[in-house]
């Protein structure tokens, strides 16, 4: 199993996916708060502008009013024209200094003429004037432009009041110029037109001015900025009337949205190491979540591909890698071996020991398996006790050998299991790739039929694969193939009937069918061989079922008191196969009693109860059961002993040593009295000479059957003996 990563891609992935997310909306957060916040100072800001602005204005207007007041006065006119300079001090000039704050004031005559000047409050002289005058002239002038167009009085009689202003730069500081002509308050004074003194005001826009009118708007930081000055963007330019500018005022910005952000910024600050606390912590609970699910998904491919038994790699597994590693071999030019392993009479342990020892014999095998061959070559468990294991890089048959053998002797070491010691042997089967062009699956039944081969020639070794073993697997493959047609339906499978003879002369007692099969192209194949073929192709039941029916077909047309059919042991094993008998006597219109179905005894051994209840079903219907080959298996006296069976049959193997063989013919005696005494009855089969004959009728044997007597006859062979065709028996029986 590959080693646990502490994060997977997918949790990886997941991670990124989520710290983006939250990066994101945090940015969207911050980022739409910064600009909430800038929006609302760009709005302050403009409002900002526009209160000192119009403040800019009122000071403006203010200045104009303030003179207002002066310039419309008889009393003004008068003593200016009579050059009071004490009375022009104290009303109109100084005054407006201690009165309004206005820095400069200047009273020109009607040739534009200062008559009075005015600075900081000190009366100065006139020629002052002159130095202030190329800025204030053209303000003057205008006043002047104004005067000689305006008509004398409006309807009211009250003359127009007529003024100039404009903002000015008077040594280099930025001011408010206002200048008015003296007009009467009354008619009691009369002033020409064009005769007009005129009262110039200026007022510097100083830092204390400035305060003002900021203090009102509750700005703070407000002052006057020179031109030169690089000015923020919280202030207002002070523009002449033919826009040039002449500074600035400045002040500090007030920045209700980052006031705003600054106070909510701890709260916002908590609140977002919360979100990330719930972030963090959700992230490990994903992270631990996720790290689960590639855990279980790691078990999950690791399981589909091991074996839960031993660990080891199961068949899907092997076969991959067998397939990579023939590849690779084919492309390094090196040869591959395959040894197929199976444990002998494994299915004895589980039986005898039971299921848990049987398993840890395989746990253990496995092991041992393990711990022999290198670590790049792999072993396989392929399914009950059968593993594989491949070689890699094996020089020559002679290693492959090697190890084979070395795997054959590491098993034969005792196995400890639960309570039990027991000792197993193993066969293995060895296959070695060929060239470039080994097939996996060709490979595989190689080594498959080397091991067959390695268990027919007993067990507890190896065996390589050789070239005629394939033929003979082909050859089964093809008779396979064959007989599947004959059972189609294209025919020739027949049955012969080799009659059973009663021993004191009296006639036949019944006949075997036995199973042939005369093919064009393997000619008569044994039935014994091509029996094996069906049983390990899983065509016996077919088969099986074919020559029971014929058999019974046949016999109801004749006179025979039991006809005689063999089973495979197979068949036996299969539940439904009582059930399947009845059937078919009941189509043929067999009497059970007349059957008799010959098997051989390594079925009762298997300690089967399936098998038990199908033989009892069997015989509760009335059909006999015989248990052919009798001698030859493990002779199992507690079914005689029993009473489970109706029959047996010596094999001829007995009956051919009883000429010669002094301790065969003790057995078979002794089988024969053991039957007798236990009504079981006996038929000896194989029965070739008139010895064997008088032996076996020496010895009680009442039943014979054999080339001496008649070898297995064509249907119409037997009808022909006497006795056997219905038409036969109402002859016998008219002659008597
Ligand atoms: P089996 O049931 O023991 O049949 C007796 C075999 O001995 C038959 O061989 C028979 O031809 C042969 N035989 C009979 N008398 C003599 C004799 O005096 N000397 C010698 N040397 N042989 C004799 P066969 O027909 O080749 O059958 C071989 C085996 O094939 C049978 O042994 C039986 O086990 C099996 N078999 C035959 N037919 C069927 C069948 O329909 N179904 C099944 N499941 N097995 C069958
Ligand atoms: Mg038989
Ligand atoms: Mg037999």
């Amino acid at each position: 199993m590959s080693a646990r990563h502490n994060s997977s891609p997918l949790t990886r992935q997941v991670t990124l996916t989520v710290l983006t997310l939250a990066a994101f909306a945090l940015a969207i957060v911050v980022g739409f708060g910064f600009y909430a916040a800038g929006q609302a100072d760009n709005a302050s800001l403009e409002r900002q502008k526009m209160f000192i602005a119009d403040g800019l204005q009122d000071q403006i207007a203010a200045v104009e009013r303030e003179q207002e007041s002066v310039s419309v006065w008889d009393d003004a006119i008068a003593n200016v024209r009579a050059g009071n300079q004490t009375w022009i001090e104290e009303n109109l000039s100084v005054w407006m200094y201690t009165y309004y704050g206005h820095n400069r004031v200047y009273i020109l005559d009607a040739a534009n003429h200062a008559i009075h000047a005015m600075r900081e409050g000190k009366v100065v002289d006139a020629s002052a004037y002159g130095e202030d005058q190329p800025v204030l002239l053209p303000a003057i002038e205008k006043l002047r432009g104004m005067l000689a167009q305006a008509p004398e009085a409006d309807t009211s009689g009250q003359p127009a009041k007529l003024f100039a202003e404009d903002l000015v730069s008077l040594d280099g500081k930025p001011a408010i110029l206002s200048v008015m002509p003296l007009v009467p308050s009354s008619d009691k004074v009369t002033q020409a037109p064009g005769t007009e003194y005129l009262h110039v005001s200026v007022e510097f826009i100083n830092d204390a001015v400035i305060g003002k009118l900021a203090r009102k708007y509750l700005l703070e930081g407000a002052r006057l900025a020179p031109l030169s000055e690089q000015v923020g963007p919280a202030a207002v330019p002070l523009v002449d009337s033919r826009g040039v500018i002449l500074g600035y005022i400045g002040w500090d910005q007030l920045r209700p949205g980052l006031a705003l952000v600054r106070k909510i910024a701890p709260a916002l600050a908590v609140a977002l190491l919360l979100a990330g606390g719930v972030l963090v912590f959700l992230l490990r609970r994903l992270r631990r979540a996720s790290a689960a699910l590639q855990t279980s998904q790691d078990q999950a491919q690791y399981l589909a591909f091991h074996d839960t038994l031993t660990g080891l790699p199961n068949r899907a597994l092997f076969e991959d890698r067998l397939r990579r590693t023939l590849l690779f071999a084919s492309q390094d030019r090196t040869r591959v071996a395959l040894l197929y392993l199976d444990l002998d009479r494994f299915k004895h342990i589980n039986d005898t020991l039971g299921h848990p020892a049987g398993d840890e014999l395989v746990r253990q095998t496995a092991a041992r398996l393990k711990h022999t061959i290198r670590e790049v070559d792999t072993v396989a468990r392929l399914g009950g006790d059968e593993f594989a294991v491949i070689l890699l890089d094996v020089p020559d048959v002679g290693s492959a050998e090697d190890i084979a053998e070395r795997l054959l002797l590491k098993l034969r070491g005792p196995f400890r299991l639960i309570d039990d010691q027991v000792f197993v042997s193993a066969s293995v089967g060895i296959a070695l790739s060929s060239g470039s062009d080994t097939d996996a699956d060709d490979l595989l039944r190689k080594a498959d039929i080397a091991l067959y081969e390695a268990k027919k020639n007993g067990r507890g070794r190896y065996k390589l694969f050789a070239g005629d073993m394939d033929d003979l697997l082909l050859r089964k493959r093809k008779v396979e193939s064959e007989l599947r047609k004959a059972l189609d339906g294209e025919g020739g499978i027949k049955l012969a009937y080799q009659p059973v003879f009663a021993a004191d002369g009296r006639g036949i007692l019944g006949a075997e069918a036995l199973i042939r099969w005369g093919h064009e192209m393997h000619g008569a194949l044994p039935a014994a061989q091509f029996i094996a073929i069906a049983e390990e192709r899983g065509l016996i039941g077919e088969l099986g079922k074919w020559a029971l029916s014929e058999a019974c077909r046949f016999a109801v047309t004749t006179e025979l008191p039991w006809i005689a059919v063999n089973i495979s042991p197979m068949q036996l094993r299969d539940v439904g196969f009582a059930e399947e008998v009845a059937e078919i006597l009941r189509q043929t219109g067999l009497d059970p009693s007349r059957l008799q179905l010959e098997t051989t005894e390594s079925v009762l051994l298997e300690h089967n109860d399936a098998i038990g209840t199908v033989i009892a079903a069997l015989r509760q219907s009335g059909v006999h059961i015989v248990l052919d080959d009798f001698g030859t298996g493990y002779s199992s006296l507690s079914y005689l002993r029993r009473q489970a069976i109706d029959k047996l049959k010596i094999d001829r193997s007995f009956v051919r040593l009883l000429d010669e063989d002094q301790s065969a013919r003790a057995i078979v005696k002794t089988l024969i009295e053991l039957a007798l005494a236990l009504k079981v009855e006996v038929t000896a089969e194989g029965v070739e000479t008139d010895a064997q004959k008088a032996l076996l009728v020496g010895m009680g044997c009442r039943q014979l059957q054999g080339y001496l007597l008649s070898p297995p006859l064509e249907p119409g062979q037997l009808l022909a003996l006497p006795g056997v065709s219905s038409a036969d028996r109402e002859l016998s029986a008219a002659r008597a």
